[in-house]
């Protein structure tokens, strides 16, 4: 059954269980996930745990007694997306290019310029989102390391969000007619397979994400919330840009639920103007200031649902904003529980650069982990 479940509007909920399912019992596939950062701590409310309950371990277990061969996590993802995003923001800094760069990361906010702001596109980062640079990762790299046939693996992924539904079937987001993220599950179609096969989740132990996509940073863990995506940005750019490695981790100013935030920060001589908006009512009045050539900001982060995606369409049924600033305080504590919380401080991504990628923003990481835009008339239906 169908019904508009996504705040965004972007499209109506479609159940991709049935397919993960068929998948899982195919002997010839191999079948790896990846779940978003923001899934980890909201999973837990469907199993009568408290709001904003971190079961990373429990999630991690119970997809692999689902079946599923690998074990990933997006946050890998996330620390990629900084690394382009960060590099693509630096050299738009210094020559000359478009700016303010707005975040690309949420398919809901990309639809809403690519039909009422067309005239904009070229400010949207060509970065890849986190789930769709995992993907183009997990159908190049991954088959490499792993020994296995890319036409035997099946990538899905585990999003808070029934837009990434629509974002995996871009054409442009695959190769050689596949697409790089196969099947999506929202964070409430992995708690009816859970359901499903009877899981005891609460009692589950907790097991660690697989190797090598599954390590990420602290910064790649907050961009489940409103102003996570600019303050991971912050950490890599602020360190390339002053060519120094800053102490400074938290960027406060990102942090909490007011509609528009905005920072300056004195930088290698340079002055950054920086604002973050959540709603797409939000994102509208920036959205004017480009439109007409006033904006003062030189980057610019949109996400398209109240409070990021951890108070995305995909996730359980009853979030308030209690239960969300449950979630955002979780993920604050997943980042300052981790030994690495700058993304370019990633050991695997750091490997992956080295054996495979090469240089950010360049050559082979480029043609895999950037894409493009298109105007959409804004006479089509959603
Ligand atoms: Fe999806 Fe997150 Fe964007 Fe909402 S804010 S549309 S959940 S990516």
């Amino acid at each position: 059954q169908c019904s508009l479940v996504c705040p965004t509007g972007a499209l109506v909920e479609k159940d991709d269980t049935e397919k993960v399912l068929d998948a899982l019992q195919d002997p010839k596939k191999h079948v790896i996930v990846q779940v978003a950062p923001s899934v980890r701590v909201s999973l837990g409310d469907a199993f009568g745990m408290e709001p904003g309950a971190i079961v990373t371990g429990q999630m991690v277990t119970a997809l692999h007694l689902l079946g599923f061969d690998k074990v990933f996590d997006t946050n890998f993802g996330a620390d990629l997306t900084i690394m382009e995003e960060g590099t693509e923001f630096l050299d738009r800094l210094q020559h000359g290019g478009v700016l303010p760069m707005m975040t690309s990361c949420c398919p809901g906010w990309v639809y809403y310029v690519e039909k009422h702001y067309s005239d904009c596109l070229p400010h949207l980062s060509s970065t890849k989102s986190p789930m769709s640079i995992f993907g183009a990762v997990a159908k190049t790299y991954y088959p490499k390391v792993a020994g296995i046939d890319v036409k035997d693996i099946v990538t899905v992924s585990v999003m808070p969000c029934t837009a990434k539904k629509f974002e995996a079937a871009r054409p442009e987001l695959g190769r050689d007619g596949r697409p790089d993220v196969d099947i999506v599950l929202t964070t409430r179609e992995l708690i009816k397979l859970i359901k499903y096969v009877g899981l005891s989740f609460g009692q589950l132990p907790e097991t660690e994400f697989d190797s090598p996509l599954g390590t990420a940073s602290g910064a790649g863990a907050i961009f489940g919330t409103t102003g996570g995506v600019m303050e991971a940005a912050l950490r890599t750019v602020c360190d390339k840009l002053t060519g120094k490695t800053l102490e400074r981790l938290d960027f406060q100013e990102a942090r909490g639920f007011k509609g528009i935030k905005e920072c300056t920060l004195e930088l290698g001589g340079r002055t950054l103007h920086i604002a973050i908006a959540h709603t797409l009512k939000n994102a509208e009045i920036l959205m004017e200031q480009v439109r007409k050539g006033i904006s003062p900001y030189d980057f610019i982060e949109v996400m398209a649902c109240p409070g990021g995606c951890i108070g995305g369409g995909g996730q359980p049924i009853g979030t308030t904003n209690a239960v969300k600033k449950k979630r955002m305080q979780a993920l604050y504590e997943i980042d300052r529980s981790l030994p690495v919380r700058k993304s370019h401080e990633n050991p695997e991504l750091q490997v992956l650069y080295r054996d495979f990628l090469g240089e950010p923003g360049e050559g082979k990481a480029h043609e895999l982990l950037h894409t493009g835009y298109r105007a959409v008339p804004k006479a089509y239906p959603f």
